[in-house]
């Protein structure tokens, strides 16, 4: 089943998808919108409401790349799940615990349709 990522609801469910496959459904099930970054120069960003909701925003520039469409969420699914880490530096940064999650992903495969 292919899902229409070109819509928010789509790229939701690639989320739900991917926290199944690659996070063992660990990460809590938050909206993925198609909505341009604080920065309308970054391809996205986990975003944590004043009221305690969590989306991930994925920049419309993007919509026309599907691979890279799907890396970016990876990414940011890296960040939420870091998210609660006591630094931080370490939610928000792509230091030490980031690198290791992302090769965690890219040894499971999640990246092997993608790059
Ligand atoms: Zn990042």
């Amino acid at each position: 089943m292919d899902l229409d990522l070109t819509t928010s609801v789509g790229l939701s469910n690639q989320y739900l998808r991917y926290n199944k496959k690659y996070f063992l459904g660990r990460l809590p099930r938050i909206g993925v919108l198609w909505r341009k970054p604080y920065d309308s120069n970054h391809a996205a960003e986990f975003v944590t409401y004043t009221d305690g909701v969590e989306v991930i925003l994925i920049n419309p520039k993007l919509k026309r790349f599907e691979n890279y469409t799907l890396q970016t969420m990876l990414h940011e699914m890296c960040h939420v799940k870091l998210r609660n880490h006591p630094n931080p530096k370490v939610c928000t940064g792509h230091g030490k615990l980031f690198h290791k999650e992302m090769l965690r992903l890219a040894k499971l495969g999640a990246f092997r349709s993608l790059w």
